[in-house]
């Protein structure tokens, strides 16, 4: 991560700490290709102690009771049981 990137992930953290878990789950269903943004959203849940499951095919981290409950991934569209390795 070069120092733009690292100063944006600050950034976006500072401005997300503000923000209930809802409305953090919404803009990280809303960005899915934006990497700061997705990273931001997952250190500020992490630092609040939300369970997360991560896709093995594609890495993205879930908070949703959902997705951990089936062991499904949203990004990909498939149960990780289903998926190839
Ligand atoms: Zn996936």
């Amino acid at each position: 991560m070069n120092d733009i990137s690292a100063f944006m992930l600050a950034e976006t953290k500072r401005a997300y700490e503000g923000l209930d878990d809802e409305s953090l789950a919404i803009l990280k269903a809303h960005f899915p290709n934006d990497p700061i943004r997705q990273r931001a959203i997952d250190e500020v849940l992490q630092a609040r102690g939300h369970p997360s499951i991560v896709c093995p095919q594609c890495g993205m981290r879930s908070y949703n009771p959902h997705d951990i409950a089936e062991r499904y991934c949203g990004a990909c569209h498939e149960f990780h049981s289903e998926m190839r390795r």
